[in-house]
């Protein structure tokens, strides 16, 4: 992947920060982008920059802004000459009867965890399309295919992100340029940890119940999916080998949607 640019939205934790890691391994230069402490974000990108040779470079633009997602791309594109790789992974939850779900969290949770990938997918692939190749890899989730209670914005907007991915798949099928979404199971993360923590106060119960009884209920392996092992089905979707792959959603969940 060397000289190849890939833009990772979300990417100062978690498994947006797992799958820059194994696509910068794999000689991409790299966009990071997220939120989080300023030193600690610089540290990283010359840490990951050093160890693997690559340009990594930060966006710190908020994916809830069009203007911004806007600026994201174009300054790849000035930097790198176009973008190669997209993976749309930032995203945010919120828990609460629909009924009393605070408007202002629905909007965030459309904006961050679907609009978003709207808007940098139209903004990148006018460059993939010029560069003859590209790949777009969106990080949907089990709650892309299937429902649980509590959760109507994330579940909405990620059967939209499938349904997006599956339009541009179709609409970019001809080229040498592929759009899948990755669906994953729990994977111990900051996102989780928060889900974790206010299980354990709502349900007046210890963590480690929290975690086998409510987090990894639906979850037939029991285990957590690690976030190296995303990453890994990432850079296989980036590859060549992979280039008859598009338009697919890929479960990586312990059996969950196979229930
Ligand atoms: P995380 O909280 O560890 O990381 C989220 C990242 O997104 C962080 O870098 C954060 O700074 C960034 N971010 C949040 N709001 C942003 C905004 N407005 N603009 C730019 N960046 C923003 O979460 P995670 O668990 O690694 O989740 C990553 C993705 O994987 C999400 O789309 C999530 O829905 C999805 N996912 C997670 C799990 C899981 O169990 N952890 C399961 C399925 C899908």
């Amino acid at each position: 992947m060397k000289n190849k640019c890939a833009i990772v939205t979300g990417s100062t934790s978690g498994i947006g920060l797992g799958i820059a890691r194994a696509l910068a391994r794999q000689g991409a230069d790299i966009v990071l982008n997220g939120f989080g402490d300023a030193s600690e974000i610089q540290s990283l990108c010359e840490s990951m920059s050093v160890e693997h040779g690559v340009r990594v470079v930060y966006s710190a633009a908020n994916m809830a802004h069009p203007d911004e997602t806007e600026a994201m791309i174009t300054d790849a594109i000035a930097r790198f000459g176009g973008v190669d790789i997209l993976v749309n992974n930032a995203g945010i939850q919120h828990v609460a009867p629909v009924d009393e779900f605070p408007v202002e969290k629905w909007d965030s949770i459309l904006a961050i965890n679907l609009s978003s990938a709207f808007h940098t997918t139209r903004m990148a692939l006018p460059s993939m399309k010029a560069r003859g190749w590209g790949r777009i890899v969106n990080i949907a989730s089990a709650h892309g295919l299937v429902a649980s209670p509590f959760k109507s914005a994330y579940v909405a907007a990620k059967h939209a992100i499938v349904g997006l991915t599956k339009s541009v798949a179709l609409e970019t099928a001809r080229l040498p340029i592929t759009c899948n979404a990755i669906c994953p199971g729990y994977v111990l993360t900051p996102l989780v940890e928060r889900q974790i923590d206010d299980q354990a106060k709502v349900h007046g119960i210890p963590r480690e119940a929290v975690i086998e009884k409510v987090i990894l209920e639906r979850q037939p392996s029991k285990e957590f999916v690690k976030i190296d092992d995303v990453a890994e089905l990432a850079v296989f979707l980036c590859g060549d080998a992979a280039a008859g792959i598009t338009g697919a959603t890929l479960s990586i969940d312990g059996g969950w949607v196979a229930q």
